[in-house]
């Protein structure tokens, strides 16, 4: 089958891809939201810990500076007040009284120094004697004029062992040292060493790396103690001064967090601290966080795509069972209007395909054969749709199928396709009775679907056994709008009583002695609009639209009342010919309800004649033989109408239960002007039906001579304008009445 290029396919792909893109595109927009959020966020966690930690550490460094202090502020108070103590003492100084003091004023020694500073009294007994040489600190003391000093840790002169000292001068020139032992002092101190305190702080936060400066900005400290003594610029590294702000920075291929925080002790600056706080374990977190998110969101994402993919297959399908039909897989009417809309081209013919007596496959052989025959139609209409293209077929319902050609070349090339159409027959498995007929209609654009398929089935519509493939043109619009009313008028006439719907007779007469045999009961129908519509229009209609059976029911009944009527006064051996349709006769509920009418109306069966035309031939013919032989069993005579007109032959005849033959009235029409072999075959009829035991009737008589022709070729009976037109029945009984024989 031909891939057309329509809406409906080229949109398939589009709808997978361009969502899918769309939909990645999405995932990308929020994997990159959701993984920027929580670096963001956990980044910002960090510094924050960072900045508690260097804000801690900072106060951690002050309180140690500032407590290294207080104890050297405390130490000196001792001394000082030690010394003090000692020279205020009035009573003379003993060793045990020296020691005594030491033990009470906290301090570990006391020396007593005379006015030319030598020892003369100690609290532990030694260095009695001992004099201060020239540029001792205890000499620069002395020299100095103070009343007292405190002083650093220092080594004792004597003895080597670090002291600290203080000096206290006694008013009458004597001084007092005192001392504390250093190395408790120092034990002390180391525990606010800075360098200590910094090498605590950063082996406790492994992560980070510490530096204490001074107020210059040299290193008094730092975690790598190879910087203590350089000097650390802030602006150099790009410091910003500030407790909250901080910086990324990457120092020896590493990336950092810089902080730089001042420390203040006392309203003083005190120098300030350098943290570091280290990224790499950060960085390894994020990098491990981005991933772990990336990865989940893909298999949402891919899990995402698959669902959709699935939807997708299951939407792509009931398209497909939308637009396709389910019997012959080709597509369906509602791809034939997208498929339209979608062309381009400059001209297009849609040829609407219908099988006529496609029911009568259907009910001989079952609707499965049926169904088969329409697969067989749809291939062959795929195989030409090949051949021809730009071609598309459409299996519009039931057996009706549509085939769209676009951009042919010229009508021939049109004709020549119409015959292509016509020729599947056979080989799509339709053969006998059923004809192939196509209904054809061309546009140059714009195009309509609706339109072009109204016109299409209008054409089809006209078509018929001998007309089978029918252009579309205006006049077959007006046509069928007039069938159209008279449907109605139809359907009014069968459903409602008094209506339009009436029966005239015309005689039947017997050419020899002229009296009237029987009647022919002939359908007339008035409308109001439309005034008097003919039999033969309003019967074909009622046979296209199904109305034939209750239509025909009707007109049995009426003329069953004119056989009453007729009986009931006096007429017993006058009978009535009735006109019946194939369809109305092949109708399984005919022969029931034919019985039933005539008990109803109390008409002798024999009184009753029946007239089918030669399209009865075209149905089953077993079927119409026992149809047949039922109606003759009743005793209801059987005439063929038209006789010679269609299919029948005389051979045929003999072997069906048939009493007359109506010869038509053209073979009535050439029997005057000496034309010989009309009246040679008109002859040959006569004689040869009734060699079969037939009674032969002439239709159409309307001339002397005709009639006289007939009764010599021994024509049983005559039926004509020449005799009398069809009348109503009241006039049909007057003319029993009157004459009984119709003399012309
Ligand atoms: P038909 O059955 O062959 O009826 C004969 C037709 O020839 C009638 O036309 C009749 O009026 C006409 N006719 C009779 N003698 C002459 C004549 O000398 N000259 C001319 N020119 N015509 C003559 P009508 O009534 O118009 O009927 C036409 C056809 O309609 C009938 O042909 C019949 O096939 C069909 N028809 C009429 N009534 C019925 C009906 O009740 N049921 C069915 N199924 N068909 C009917
Ligand atoms: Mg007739
Ligand atoms: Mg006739």
């Amino acid at each position: 089958m031909i891939a057309p290029k329509t809406s409906v396919k080229s949109s398939s792909w589009r709808s997978l891809v361009v969502p899918s893109l769309l939909i990645l595109a999405l995932f990308l927009a929020i994997g990159i939201y959701v993984i920027t959020t929580i670096l963001n966020f956990y980044y910002h966690e960090r510094a924050e810990e960072a900045s508690v930690l260097a804000k801690s550490y900072t106060s951690v460094l002050s309180t140690v500076i500032d407590a290294e202090q207080q104890i050297d502020d405390q130490l000196h108070s001792t001394l000082r007040v030690a010394g003090v103590t000692v020279s205020k003492y009035v009573q003379p100084f003993s060793q045990e009284l020296l020691a005594t003091m030491a033990s009470n004023l906290d301090v570990d020694v006391i020396y007593l120094y005379d006015e030319n500073l030598t020892v003369t009294q100690s609290s532990n007994g030694e260095y009695l004697g001992w004099e201060v040489p020239e540029g001792h600190p205890i000499d620069a003391f002395y020299q100095s004029g103070a009343a007292y000093l405190v002083e650093k840790i220092r080594e004792d002169t004597v003895s080597g062992i670090p002291h600290k000292y203080g000096y206290h001068r006694f008013e009458d020139g004597r001084m007092v040292q005192v001392g504390i032992f250093a190395s408790n002092i120092t034990k002390l101190y180391s525990q606010f060493e800075p360098q200590y305190i910094v090498d605590k702080l950063s082996h406790d936060s492994e992560h980070t790396l510490l530096a204490l400066l001074d107020v210059e900005g040299s290193v008094i400290a730092a975690s790598d103690q190879s910087l203590v003594g350089s000097a650390i610029q802030p602006e150099t590294i790009g410091l910003p001064i500030s407790e909250t702000q901080y910086k990324q920075i990457t120092w020896d291929t590493k990336e950092y967090l810089a902080f730089h925080l001042p420390i203040v002790i006392k309203e003083e600056d005190a120098g300030s601290l350098v943290l570091f706080y280290d990224l790499s374990s950060v960085n390894i977190l994020m990098l491990r966080i981005s991933i772990i998110v990336s990865i989940s969101l893909l298999l949402f994402f891919l899990l995402f795509l698959f669902s959709f993919h699935n939807i997708h297959r299951k939407n792509q399908k009931i398209l497909n069972i939308a637009y396709h039909d389910e019997l012959t897989g080709l597509h369906n009417i509602r791809y034939y209007h997208e498929y339209i809309a979608s062309l381009k081209s400059k001209r297009v013919a849609c040829i609407v395909l219908n099988p006529i007596n496609f029911r009568m496959l259907n009910m001989l052989y079952g609707y499965d054969h049926g169904d088969m025959v329409l697969i067989g139609i749809g291939e062959m209409l795929t195989k030409l749709s090949v051949q021809y293209k730009p071609c598309q077929p459409f299996r519009l319902s039931d057996d009706r199928f549509l085939m769209v050609i676009s951009d042919y070349q010229d009508d021939e090339v049109l004709n020549s396709f119409c015959s292509s159409m016509l020729g599947i027959k056979e080989k799509a498995g339709l053969f006998g009775s059923i004809e192939i007929c196509l209904g054809l209609v061309k546009s140059e654009g714009p195009y309509d679907s609706t339109r072009m398929l109204r016109e299409a089935l209008i054409a089809l519509n006209a078509t018929s056994v001998t007309n089978r493939i029918q252009f579309f043109n205006e006049h077959l619009e007006e046509i069928l709008l007039e069938r159209d009313a008279i449907e109605s008028e139809l359907k009014l006439a069968i459903s409602s009583a008094p209506n339009g719907l009436s029966l005239v007779f015309q005689p039947i007469i017997e050419s020899g002695s002229g009296k009237i045999r029987s009647f022919e009961a002939l359908a007339r129908l008035t409308s109001q609009k439309l005034g008097m519509i003919s039999p033969l229009t309003f019967i074909q209609i009622a046979e296209q639209r199904q109305l034939i059976i209750p239509l025909g029911k009707k007109i049995l009944s009426l003329a069953c009342d004119f056989i009453a009527t007729l009986q009931s006064s006096g007429y017993d051996s006058i009978s009535v010919a009735v006109n019946i349709s194939a369809i109305q006769l092949m109708h399984e509920s005919f022969v029931p309800d034919l019985v039933s009418l005539l008990r109803e109306k109390g008409v002798q069966n024999q009184n009753l004649e029946l007239e089918l035309t030669e399209s009865v031939f075209t149905q089953d013919m077993e079927l119409l033989s026992n149809q047949l032989s039922t109606i003759r069993t009743m005793g209801i005579r059987i005439s063929i109408d038209d006789f010679g007109t269609g299919y029948s032959s005389l051979s045929r005849l003999g072997t069906l239960p048939i009493d007359t033959l109506k010869l038509d009235k053209q073979f009535v029409d050439k029997l005057q002007n000496n034309e010989a072999q009309a009246r040679g075959l008109a002859s040959d009829i006569i004689s040869m039906a009734h060699h079969i035991g037939k009674v032969v009737v002439a239709e159409g008589v309307e001339e002397q001579e005709q009639r006289s022709i007939l009764t010599n070729m021994e024509c049983d009976l005559l039926q004509g304008y020449l005799f009398s037109k069809p009348i109503p029945a009241q006039y049909a009984l007057k003319l029993l009445e009157s004459k009984g024989e119709l003399d012309a």
